[in-house]
């Protein structure tokens, strides 16, 4: 394998985990405009312990939990529901379309990954090959 051709996998591995972390970024920074998010930063400590906030597993009941939990895979039925004009949320479904972006993102991660680590098995076997 040529140097230019092991810098071209490094940058491309580099760019999909670049572009990974900038989607998170993302994502956090549409949720945390959810007028669920709003609510509860606003609530007392007792109204925060009263419950109706959080699922069993800690995450908070954003439109975005409600259209996953709701319609599990439907992704249409998810993107009615967030783009409902009474019971959606603009900012959930910016984040909604965000995840979507990251899937492909991550796949394209996965892939980038994956070339790395066959070419850093190639060198390896060179490196054994070596005298
Ligand atoms: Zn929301």
């Amino acid at each position: 394998m040529s140097a230019a051709k092991m810098i071209a996998v490094l940058a491309r591995c580099e760019r999909a985990m670049q572009r990974n972390e900038a989607l998170t970024v993302r994502i956090k920074a549409s949720l945390i405009r959810c007028r669920t998010v709003k609510a509860f930063s606003g609530a007392t400590f007792l109204e925060k312990n009263a419950g109706g906030f959080f699922d069993g597993e800690g995450r908070i009941k954003t439109h975005l939990w409600e259209a996953y939990s709701e319609y599990d895979a439907d992704e249409v039925s998810q993107e009615e529901h967030l783009r409902d004009p009474d019971d959606g949320c603009r900012h959930c479904y910016s984040a909604w379309r965000l995840v979507r972006l990251r899937k492909k993102a991550r796949q394209e991660l996965g892939a980038a990954r994956r070339l790395v680590r066959h070419y850093g098995k190639e060198a390896i076997k060179a490196e054994k090959a070596a005298p």
